[in-house]
């Protein structure tokens, strides 16, 4: 059965309350099959300032709304992502490419977010601080930041997108959030189940369309007051330029190693790199970029490796069965290839798979793919390629371990796997990178921990999760009153 074509989805904007559409359209793309499956809005500038007005107007109304009455909207809002769970997956399998259980659990993950919001910000708190002057009685108060700018990536789609919804719904910002034009079917679903929480109008827009013509233009607007971006390097550099002197938190890409050395448990650690690897088609962030193994465990890992890799069933995200679906879109499917065929031509050698399969449906499938003997010049460990490839490099110890960790423009999570604790510290406080996980993958992140990009990296600027997105997407203002002879000092 194809069950892609048993979902009816919506495929308009949002904006101000109600479903609009757009005269200008582009295709919604099933990647199993290349197949059209709606058209969607290619949204103007024009459509943006609707958007922005919208937003403007609600900002005010939201943000004079009692916390408890926003924390509460937050829990309504999780039990309609939970009732629809099923509907959003499918409709994410669909046009993301992952395996329906993979879809279901991120749609899970982002009812758990609005009720994480829910919580924290019922227990986000100002301070009161001494004052020189005994008569003033100080104090801080957290205060939503106003419009807030919102773009999104297409690898996690739904839950990305709530790092930054749930968090600024519970602050009282009022949201423009444009989508990855590719994930744009799945943003409705999820912008249909936010709406049926009972959100008041404005509180939440939806702008589809290409980030060049649609993010930009929420970007630059003068009444957007602060952004979050989720995406590559590229596009978050161009946006702290456009956007320069907002408040921005850019979640950007990453290459993360995983490190192995001779005295850890190599099938644990085969298994995480290789889960880090292979999860979502390696369309992850904080995938295991690259294994640099200990010379002496190299080629043992690699075939372990490579045994993990043969096992992935690769095809129709819907059918029982599949591990791994197709990869979302050509350009990543480009890069994935050039990256593989860079490294073999460079000497790499190929211990399992290696080549795209359109047989099985589309030109977006390729095959969990292993490569030893991976050396620093290839492209596969100098870039982010976003694909299901584990690349292993040997070193000869520590010193040069940490050497190739450190010779990367990316700085976003690692694991480190030894036996050796201490070591795996020494590790850890050597490399400027937001995450390292000792005994476990570059993937590991739970969101209520901080998550984010190391400084001087291209990995991004900010931290996200739990508390600190609150904190981020909301600014301190100091309020002080003057009181009758020294009833004020703290
Ligand atoms: P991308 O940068 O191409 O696109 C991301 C979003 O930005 C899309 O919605 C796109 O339409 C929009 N966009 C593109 N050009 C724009 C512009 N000029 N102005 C405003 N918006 C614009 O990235 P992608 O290919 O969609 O996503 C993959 C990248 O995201 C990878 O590099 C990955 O590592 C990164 N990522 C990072 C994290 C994280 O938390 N650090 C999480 C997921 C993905």
């Amino acid at each position: 059965m194809d069950a892609s074509a048993q979902i009816a989805t919506i495929a308009d904007n949002f904006i101000d309350g109600e479903w609009v559409s757009e005269p200008d359209k582009m295709p919604a793309i099933n990647p199993a099959t290349g197949e059209t499956i709606a058209m969607l809005p290619n949204s103007s500038g024009e459509t943006v300032q609707a958007a922005v007005r919208s937003a403007k107007r609600a900002a005010r109304i939201w943000a004079a709304i009692p916390v408890f009455e926003r924390s509460a909207m937050c829990v309504a809002i999780a039990s309609k992502i939970d009732e629809r769970q099923e509907k959003i997956a499918r409709v994410l399998s669909m046009e993301q490419g992952k395996v329906l259980g993979e879809a279901m659990g991120e749609v899970a993950k982002a009812a758990d977010g609005f009720r994480l919001a829910a919580e924290l910000v019922k227990q986000m708190a100002g301070q009161t601080l001494p004052a020189e002057d005994s008569t003033k009685l100080v104090m801080t108060l957290r205060q939503p930041r106003g419009v807030y700018g919102v773009i999104t990536p297409w690898n996690f789609p739904v839950n990305i997108p709530v790092e930054y919804l749930a968090p600024g719904i519970a602050t009282g910002n009022a949201i423009v959030w444009v989508p990855a034009p590719t994930t744009s079917l799945v943003a409705c679903e999820l912008m249909d189940a936010i709406n049926a929480g009972g959100l008041p109008k404005g509180v939440l827009n939806l702008v589809i369309g290409e980030g060049a013509i649609a993010g930009d233009a929420v970007v630059i607007h003068p009444d957007v007051a602060a952004i979050g971006f989720t995406g590559s390097a590229v596009t978050g550099k161009r946006i702290a330029e456009r956007g320069a002197g907002k408040p921005m938190l850019l979640e950007l890409g990453g290459n993360g190693p995983v490190i192995v050395f001779e005295d850890a448990d190599l099938d644990k650690a085969a298994a995480a790199a290789a889960g880090g690897a292979f999860f979502n088609a390696g369309q992850v962030c904080a995938a295991t970029g690259r294994v640099l193994a200990h010379h002496s465990i190299a080629a043992t890992l690699a075939d372990k490796l490579a045994e993990h890799a043969r096992a992935h069933v690769l095809g129709d995200p819907f059918h029982q069965g599949t591990t791994m679906g197709p990869l979302n879109n050509p350009k990543v499917a480009a890069k994935v290839l050039e990256h593989v065929e860079d490294a073999i031509s460079k000497g790499a050698k190929l211990l399992a798979g290696g080549k795209p399969r359109p047989d099985l449906g589309s030109e977006l499938y390729f095959e969990p793919t292993v490569l030893s003997g991976v050396t620093r010049d290839m492209r596969i460990n100098r870039e982010e390629t976003f694909g299901p490839i584990v690349p292993v490099l040997a070193f000869a110890d520590q010193a040069e371990a940490l050497d190739l960790a450190l010779d990367s423009e990316y700085g976003l999570s690692v694991g480190v796997f030894t036996a050796d604790v201490s070591r795996g510290m020494e590790m850890a406080k050597a490399i400027p990178a937001g995450i390292v996980n000792i005994n476990a993958g570059s993937t590991y992140w739970e969101i209520h921990l901080p998550f984010g990009g190391g400084s001087n990296t291209k990995s991004g600027i900010g931290r996200l999760g739990g508390m600190l997105t609150l904190e981020a997407m909301t600014e301190i203002k100091m309020i002080t009153v003057t009181l009758e002879g020294k009833a004020g000092a703290a």
